[in-house]
């Protein structure tokens, strides 16, 4: 596929060509069904085995055990920032999240709505250009919510912060959902918007443990319930079909590869790669992120100039690196290498990057 470019947009971002390609061999005719995946009722029995099998397969390649529940939704990772309050929050208990980035401020806002938020760690004072380390959380706080990874300024956890007692820990994981290795039972619940790392835009993934599900006001409208989903297996409406059938499709993709150790060990490479370049230019690359917290997902860093840094960004997309452009909050540029990003893209960005020093330093 000669035409395809390398595509480093933060999100929506790149999907695996497996994927792509089988989702238009059986665009006209799914499963022998004669129909359009689209075009199936959702109360169909292929769908219903299509459903199931995508979250069989989400519980093998994040090895989620049975006191979890899997649901698919609309509205994108933001309509969870003021779900996880509205499920998870209890009365007279403070809510306590940690500000990482713009996400988290956004989650924090929509928090504020639904009772007491402490915001116990930030990383605003040095422009988010760290995790806070030695976070501690109250132990009658309702929750603990942290942003996995930060797609703007590419910073991500990479020890999981320890809760007390019963406080269950809540990450968005929009952008680095199996990107590595992740121990779930972690996690009271874990979210992510699709588009950065599973799938197309418009469907949200939601892992939850399920005694959290009782926590809801029953009078709280059903849509907005988690446990209305849990109880109709994500079809108390019509889910989206079609969304959920490319997420599929994509962890197939992964599964295939070896799952998520065989994509870790792939990412680590990829991000290996670019760092490298960053460190070894002499400042003229100049990385966003502490070392220490660098992403494996996103990598954003500076160049000598902003003349410079659109002329990269021009030239890379001549050379078919297309989306470098960094978010207008930290500039410069960034590169969104996310697991369908391949090796080869990453090692064709390098060498551009390598060339564009050379031409101007
Ligand atoms: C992109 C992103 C969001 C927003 O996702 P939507 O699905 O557009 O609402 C939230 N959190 C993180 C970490 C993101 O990267």
């Amino acid at each position: 596929m000669t035409d395809r470019v390398y595509n480093f947009y933060p999100g929506p971002a790149t999907l695996p060509l497996s994927a792509l390609k089988k989702a238009k061999e059986e665009l006209l005719n799914w499963n022998g069904t004669g129909m359009s995946v689209m075009e199936i009722s959702h109360r169909s029995k292929e769908w219903d085995n299509a459903l199931n099998e995508a979250n069989l397969l989400l519980r093998k390649l994040m090895d989620i055990s049975d006191d979890y529940t899997i649901l698919w939704m609309g509205g994108g990772a933001s309509t969870q920032f003021y779900q996880v309050p509205l499920n998870l929050g209890l009365e007279g208990r403070p809510m306590e999240y940690v500000n990482t980035g713009r996400w988290s401020t956004k989650a924090i806002a929509e928090a504020v709505r639904f009772g007491e938020v402490r915001t116990v760690a930030s990383s605003e004072d040095d422009d988010f250009k760290y995790i806070p380390k030695d976070v501690s959380f109250s132990d009658g706080a309702a929750f603990a919510h942290i942003t996995g990874n930060n797609t703007i300024y590419g910073t991500e956890w990479h020890e999981w912060p320890d809760t007390d007692g019963d406080v269950p820990l809540v990450s968005d994981m929009s952008s680095n959902l199996m990107d590595r290795v992740t121990d779930v039972k972690k996690f009271g619940a874990i979210y992510a918007g699709a588009q950065k790392n599973l799938g197309p835009a418009g469907v949200t993934l939601l892992i939850v443990r399920e005694d959290l599900l009782g926590r809801v006001p029953d009078d709280t409208p059903s849509m907005q319930k988690w446990i209305t989903y849990h109880k109709k297996n994500s079809m108390f409406n019509t889910p989206p079909v079609f969304n959920i059938y490319m997420c599929k499709l994509s962890m197939e993709h992964l599964d295939e590869i070896g799952g998520v150790k065989a994509q870790e060990k792939k990412n680590r490479k990829k991000a290996e790669l670019l760092y490298d370049v960053i460190d070894s230019s002499d400042g003229f690359y100049e990385g966003w992120a502490r070392k220490e917290d660098r992403s494996l997902m996103n990598v954003s860093f500076r160049l000598p100039s902003e003349e410079l840094e659109q002329k990269c960004v021009e030239e890379g997309a001549k050379r078919g690196l297309i989306g470098l452009k960094g978010h207008r909050s930290v500039g410069g540029m960034r590169a969104s290498i996310y697991n369908a990003m391949s090796i080869e893209g990453v090692e064709t960005l390098t060498k551009f990057l390598t060339e564009f020093k050379e031409k101007h330093e």
